[in-house]
C-alpha cells in the first residue's frame, strides 16, 4: 500500500473528543476515550443516563472501544463533560483525546493470553498523560497491549505489545524485546520518537504508517530494526475468532463471562443499565470491545443463566450464530450530511431480506464483517477482510475480496452480501467511529 499523502493537510486531525465536539447534521458528536475499553458499571450507567438526557438516547461503541454521544445541542455540551469528569471518564482535559488503547478484551478470562493486560493498559494510560509531549499526539495515534494471542495486535496500532515479547510499530516487528514491566516505557518512547520524527519533518502525519519508513525510522531512534512481517503470535492463536464468542463463556475457576453485542454497535440506556445490573453480579467489572461488543466477567454460572436471557430480552445479541453478529454501520443519514442513505435503516431491511430468504443464518465463525458506509469516508470500517456496502446514491456498491457488485435495490443488496461473506476469516479491524 503507498503512502498517505498528507501535504493537504491544514492542521491537527479533527477526531473529537468531549471538549472538541465534531459538529453534525443531528447535533454535536462527544467521544469519549476508553483505554482498555475497561468501566464500571456506574459509568456504563452514567453514560446510558447522559445519552438519554442530553443526546439521541444510545450510546455509540466504537472500533477502538470507545464510547460516543451524538445529538448534543446547546449547554448540554458543557452538561455532558461536567457529567462525565465526575464519572471518573475525564481525568484529564489536555490528554483526553490521546488515550487510545486497545487491549485484548478476553485477557485472563478464557485461558487463551499470555499475560494480564488491565494493569498494563493502567499504568501506559497514566504514562501518556504524564508526558507533556504527548499531549501533542494526534487523536489517531492508536496503542495495543495484546495478552499474546493476537487480537488487538491485528488492529494496526501505531504501536503494540505483543507478548511474550515483542514491540509492533506500525505492524512491524520492531526487533525490540521487552518484558511485560518493562514494555509502557518503550511504548511511550515510541510515541515520543514519531512526535520527534514527525517534526524533524516538518510533517503532517497522524499516524506512524503515514511517516516515509516510519517503523524503521522510530525503530532505530530506539535501538531496534524494524522488519515485516510481524511475529505470529503465541498465545492461542484464536485473533480470527476475534469477536465472534458471544453468550456465557467458560473462565477459569468456574466462572463465567457474557458477550453480548448491541445491535450495529448501538447500546441504548435501557441495554446499558441491564448490562451494569448484570455486572455488578459478577468482578464490577465492563469490557467494550473492538468489535463492538460487550464483556462482563466474573459470574457465577447460576447468574449467567439468569442473565444472558434477561440481556436479550432488552434487545442485545447474545448469540454468536445472530445474523447480527459482524454488521457494523456508519452514521449514515440523518445524522450525517455526507450520507447518500439511511445505512442503518437499509442494514436492518437486508437483514430481514435476507432472513425472508434463509440467508441471513450463515454460520458467523466463517463470515466476514459486514460494515455499511453511506459514502466513500467509509467512517468506521474494519481494517481487516469484510464486506464494505457503500451507498452510491442509486443503491449501494458491495466491495469484498477485490471485487465490486452494484445493487440497486435492499433485495439485490442483501443477496450480494450473502454471495460474498463466507470467505476465509480475518480478524476484524478498526478505523474508528
Ligand atoms: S462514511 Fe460518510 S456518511 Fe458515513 S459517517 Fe462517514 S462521512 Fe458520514
Amino acid at each position: 500500500m503507498g503512502l498517505t499523502d498528507v501535504s493537504e493537510r491544514s492542521g491537527p486531525d479533527a477526531c473529537p473528543g468531549a471538549f472538541q465536539t465534531h459538529s453534525a447534521a443531528d447535533g454535536a458528536v462527544a467521544r469519549i476515550r476508553v483505554p482498555g475499553g475497561l468501566l464500571i458499571p456506574r459509568q456504563l450507567r452514567e453514560l446510558g443516563h447522559t445519552a438519554a438526557s442530553l443526546g439521541s438516547g444510545v450510546i455509540e461503541l466504537t472500533s477502538r472501544a470507545n464510547v460516543q454521544i451524538r445529538g448534543l445541542r446547546g449547554d448540554a455540551e458543557r452538561e455532558f463533560a461536567t457529567r462525565m469528569t465526575a464519572a471518573g471518564l475525564l481525568p484529564s482535559a489536555t490528554y483526553e483525546r490521546v488515550r487510545n488503547i486497545l487491549a485484548s478484551p478476553m485477557a485472563g478470562l478464557d485461558g487463551h493470553g499470555l499475560i494480564e493486560v488491565a494493569p498494563l493498559v493502567r499504568e501506559l494510560d497514566l504514562a501518556i498523560c504524564s508526558r507533556p509531549a504527548l499531549a501533542d499526539l494526534p487523536g489517531r495515534f492508536l496503542f495495543a497491549v495484546d495478552d499474546g494471542r493476537g487480537d488487538v495486535a491485528a488492529l494496526g496500532a501505531d504501536i503494540a505489545l505483543l507478548p511474550p515479547a515483542f514491540v509492533l510499530i506500525a505492524g512491524q516487528d520492531s526487533g525490540l524485546r521487552v518484558s511485560p514491566a518493562e514494555a509502557v516505557p518503550v511504548m511511550v518512547a515510541a510515541a515520543e520518537a514519531f512526535l520527534a520524527e514527525r517534526g524533524s519533518d516538518d510533517s503532517k502525519a497522524w499516524r506512524i504508517s503515514e511517516l516515509p519508513d516510519g517503523p524503521a525510522r522510530i525503530a532505530a531512534r530506539l535501538g531496534g530494526h524494524a522488519t515485516a512481517p510481524p511475529p505470529r503470535p503465541r498465545g492461542g492463536g484464536v485473533a480470527a475468532v476475534a469477536g465472534k464468542q458471544m453468550g456465557a463463556l467458560a473462565q477459569p475457576g468456574g466462572w463465567a463471562a457474557l458477550s453480548v453485542m448491541p445491535p450495529l454497535g448501538r447500546l441504548s440506556a435501557a441495554q446499558a443499565h441491564a448490562v451494569a445490573t448484570a455486572a455488578d453480579t459478577g468482578d464490577g467489572e465492563i469490557r467494550l470491545t473492538p468489535w463492538r461488543g460487550v464483556i462482563v466477567p466474573g459470574l457465577t454460572w447460576a447468574d449467567a443463566e439468569l442473565w444472558l436471557p434477561r440481556l436479550a430480552d432488552v434487545g442485545l445479541i447474545t448469540d454468536a450464530a445472530s445474523p447480527w453478529t459482524g454488521v457494523t454501520a456508519c452514521t449514515g443519514r440523518p445524522g450525517c450530511a455526507k450520507s447518500l442513505a439511511d445505512v442503518q435503516a437499509d442494514a436492518v431491511r437486508a437483514l430481514s431480506a435476507a432472513g425472508a430468504r434463509g440467508a441471513a443464518g450463515a454460520p458467523v465463525h466463517s463470515a466476514l464483517p459486514v460494515h455499511w458506509a453511506g459514502c466513500e469516508r467509509r467512517c468506521g470500517r474494519p481494517s481487516g477482510p469484510a464486506v464494505l456496502v457503500v451507498a452510491t446514491g442509486h443503491g449501494y456498491r458491495v466491495d469484498a475480496g477485490g471485487r465490486s457488485v452494484s445493487c440497486a435495490g435492499i433485495e439485490e443488496t442483501a443477496s450480494a452480501i450473502s454471495g460474498t461473506r463466507t470467505t476465509a476469516d480475518g480478524p476484524p479491524g478498526t478505523t474508528e467511529t
